[in-house]
């Protein structure tokens, strides 16, 4: 039983593309209620489910509260943009390294359609700093955007330091909406 149908978004996407493998750290950003963070705790075995298997760890973190879940441990009332949720993070992880970054984090729609979109690819484009701090050299980011003028701006940020990058609509989303994700694969540090 998932928390929310969104799951079935991240249950499509790795189905598809197997990010999530037993044995690796991820963290969920905009974790609550915590679905996606059901989904991954299977995934990576990070509840030790399968003693066959490696165990893995998941940590999500949300401006909410989350309701505790077995296998994954919860930052509530955290901003992800915030460097000193990064820190926290750094932490929290075996190694001080992710393998994934999953992201549905949305703001609070405020109706106004280019508003909402600017706010989210702000927030997707934080993401690569975190991703600087945090994620293993050929990591993943999935992150949710909503489709807009901005688009491309991350994209292009996506690609300066990922070698691959693939626009998402799983079939879980509604149709209508502007909801897409990118899915940036192979991390690499930029060079600066
Ligand atoms: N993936 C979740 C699940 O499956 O249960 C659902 C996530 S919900 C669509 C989006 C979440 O993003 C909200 O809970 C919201 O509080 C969170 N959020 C928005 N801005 C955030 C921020 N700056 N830092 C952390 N979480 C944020």
């Amino acid at each position: 039983n998932f928390r929310c149908r969104s799951a079935f978004k991240l249950l499509e996407i790795d189905d598809k593309f197997k990010l999530l493998q037993p044995g690796y750290s991820v963290v969920d950003c905009g974790a609550a209620p915590g679905a996606w963070s059901q989904v991954a705790v299977q995934r990576v075995n990070s509840a030790g489910t399968d003693p066959a298997l490696s165990r893995g760890t998941v940590v999500g973190v949300d401006l909410l509260n989350i309701p505790p879940l077995d296998g994954a441990h919860f930052l509530p009332s955290h901003d992800v943009t915030d460097p000193a949720t990064h820190a926290k993070l750094l932490e929290l992880l075996p190694d001080r390294r992710a393998h994934v970054i999953l992201s549905d984090m949305a703001p609070n729609a405020s109706g106004f359609r280019e508003m909402d979109h600017e706010k989210l690819i702000t927030m997707c484009l934080s993401l690569v700093d975190l991703a600087e701090k945090i994620l293993q050299p050929r990591g993943s980011l999935l992150c949710k955007y909503w489709d807009g003028i901005l688009t491309r701006k991350l994209e292009e940020k996506l690609s300066s330091s990922f070698g691959s990058v693939r626009t998402l609509k799983p079939e879980a989303s509604r149709k209508e909406s502007a909801e897409r994700y990118f899915l940036a694969t192979m991390y690499r540090k930029p060079v600066k």
